[in-house]
């Protein structure tokens, strides 16, 4: 009978995560809908361009909270609402 079967070198099946640890998906979350509520925009955009995972997280987001702002009912907008956008465009990034 042999006992020579034994499985070397075998890595796993399972992959590792790309990274220790993702975003928390609370601050993904505040990051694609614009809130200004995440401590670390730059650090989250660096983890998005590496990770796909979260890149896709947050990619899916964006597209169903834009699908849902084109079904919701139109609104009026305050007289000085375009200024306060464009002022917020064009505020340079960090
Ligand atoms: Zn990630």
């Amino acid at each position: 009978m042999s006992t020579d079967q034994m499985q070397s070198g075998a890595a796993g099946t399972a992959a590792p995560p790309p990274h220790p640890s993702h975003t928390p998906t609370r601050a993904l979350t505040a990051y694609a809908l614009g809130l200004p509520a995440q401590p670390d925009t730059g650090e989250i955009s660096r983890h998005l361009e590496a990770c796909g995972t979260c890149a896709a997280f947050v990619a899916e987001l964006e597209e169903s909270e834009g699908r849902r702002l084109l079904d919701s009912p139109p609104a009026e907008l305050w007289a000085g609402a375009l200024g306060f956008a464009l002022a917020g465009i064009a505020r340079p990034q960090p």
